[in-house]
């Protein structure tokens, strides 16, 4: 698919809603426009948020099992249209089809195990006279905002989360992105009661309206943690529920015992993964100094061999970045790290072509403090970086203000363990990396984030503790 043809709508009230003004969308593999959407305006945005809210009660009050029937049928539908929906995510996002679909196929299954998960009440206290109950009450209307990397799942984590637990929701894609989300509201407009998922689109002042909201009661936020800090302060309004999944500069840290040859396959696609653009990518890779030189020559071997290009080209492997100004921040920070004369260990070759792409780029051992081991690259260059001891690997990882995941790679696994312990992060794997699962927390510590996502923990975001205590008389 390269044209598209289809006007592209919000979802308001479980219906299609169109503006004057639009927003272009662009294929960031040919820079050409690929479709305008909706600009919502504060009127826009104020009709979604009172639909949400009055469709609440009635939503709330359905069983979970009748909710949970429902969120079945949104997840039977997105898997009847995965093949249209994957289009239209490799044309906006630029991630190769075949991964953009992995993406489709991985948020149906998330959408049916989280909406199997139960919060159950508890009992505190019992006695002949009195007994106290807890429950875990719904917190009215959430605005779910979403980044561009991941458009489809985050968005149908949040929105499967919000709906499952009681909420009503108000879905908001990144202006690189909206094509996905509002398909997949126009999908879902008949399968829930009107008002119950309103999608809108626009540019980043919608996602400053909705923080600051009255009427919103909670904000689940996923990207970067300038902006999350922003959420935070405009949340303060009126005490909204924050969840904040935010930036990362996870650290890999490879042990003196690990085969290169083994591991740098798997390692290679933790740092370049969507071509690097993943809060949990590894973003600096510690090498112990006794196998730095193999590793490193084995991983430019791996590099040379992928494929950058096309995401609708069934060999690329790799597609471009996101957006213009990521593209500028990415090659900006990788001439500044020439100019400071850190060596370049591979800078791979890119077709002369239209299209945000950026070669893969190595740089062997750059100083600590240099931007790009300090920075969040989000874009495909890794520092490599030698060390000599645990304790000094540690310290360096956690030398830092995020603290998303972090990894640890070698075969003595006691001591891969104690590694894993000490450092501070929300995950940390062993042997692998950015795994996920729907039935697992997913936080961030420090200034990656506050609160999780996914499991229990993940629905309890959205909802209130809620006690009844009652005398028998
Ligand atoms: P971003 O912060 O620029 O934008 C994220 C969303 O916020 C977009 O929908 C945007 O329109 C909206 N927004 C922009 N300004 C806003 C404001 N003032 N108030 C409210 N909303 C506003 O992030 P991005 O560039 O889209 O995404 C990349 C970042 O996201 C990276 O830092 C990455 O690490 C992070 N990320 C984190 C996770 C995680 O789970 N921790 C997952 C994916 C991406």
């Amino acid at each position: 698919m390269t044209v598209i043809t289809t006007e592209f709508k919000m979802t308001i009230n479980g219906l299609l809603v169109t503006t004057k003004q639009k927003v272009p969308v662009i294929n960031p593999a040919n820079e050409k426009i690929i479709s305008h959407v909706p600009k919502a305006t504060k009127e826009h945005l104020n009709t979604a948020v009172k639909a949400a809210k009055e469709s609440f009660q009635k939503w709330c009050e359905l069983s979970e099992n009748e909710r949970q029937a429902k969120l079945e049928a949104f997840a039977d539908a997105l898997h009847q249209h995965r093949e249209e929906i994957a289009e239209l995510f490799t044309l906006e996002m630029g991630r190769p089809y075949h991964l953009a679909l992995i993406e489709v196929d991985g948020s149906v299954a998330t959408c049916r195990a989280l909406s199997k998960m139960r919060l159950k009440a508890e009992i505190l206290d019992e006695k002949e006279d009195h007994v106290v109950e807890r429950y875990y009450s719904p917190l009215g209307v959430a605005g779910l905002i979403i980044p561009w990397n991941f458009p489809v799942s985050i968005a149908i984590r949040k929105i499967t989360s919000a709906l499952m637990t009681g909420n009503t929701v108000v879905v908001k894609p990144s202006p690189y992105t909206p094509l996905t989300m509002l398909r997949i509201g126009e999908i879902a407009s008949n399968l829930f009661p009107p008002g119950v998922l309103n999608v809108v689109t626009g540019e980043n002042e919608l996602g400053e309206w909705m923080t600051n909201h009255p009427d919103i009661d909670k904000i689940s936020f996923t990207g970067s943690s300038a902006t999350g800090k922003k959420v935070m302060q405009g949340a303060a309004a009126n005490l909204k529920r924050i969840t904040l999944e935010l930036g990362g500069n996870d650290a890999a840290i490879v042990m003196e015992d690990a085969v290169p040859k083994e591991l740098v396959e798997p390692i290679f696609w933790a740092a370049f993964r969507n071509t690097a653009q993943v809060c949990i990518a590894t973003k600096r890779l510690y090498v112990h100094e006794n196998i730095y030189d193999e590793f490193l020559s084995e991983l430019i071997e791996f590099a040379k061999k992928i494929k950058i290009g096309d995401g609708f080209n069934s060999e690329t492997q790799l597609g471009p970045i996101q957006n213009k100004m990521q593209f500028e921040k990415v090659k900006e920070l990788i001439e500044e790290t020439k100019k400071s004369g850190a060596k370049i260990a591979f800078e791979g070759e890119i077709e002369d072509r239209p299209g945000y792409f950026v070669p893969i780029t190595i740089i062997d051992n750059p100083p600590e403090d240099s931007r790009v081991v300090v920075e969040e690259a989000f874009g495909p260059v890794l520092p490599v970086i030698k060390y000599s001891n645990y304790d000094e690997a540690v310290e360096k990882a956690n030398n830092t203000h995020y603290g998303l995941a972090g990894s640890v790679w070698g075969k003595d696994l006691k001591l891969a363990r104690s590694i894993a312990d000490r450092l501070h992060t929300g995950t940390v794997w062993i042997n692998e990396a950015q795994v996920l699962f729907p039935h697992v927390s997913f936080g961030g510590h420090k200034e990656s984030g506050l609160g999780l996502e996914n499991g229990l923990d993940g629905l309890r975001e959205y909802t209130n503790s809620k006690t009844i205590m009652m005398k028998k008389i």
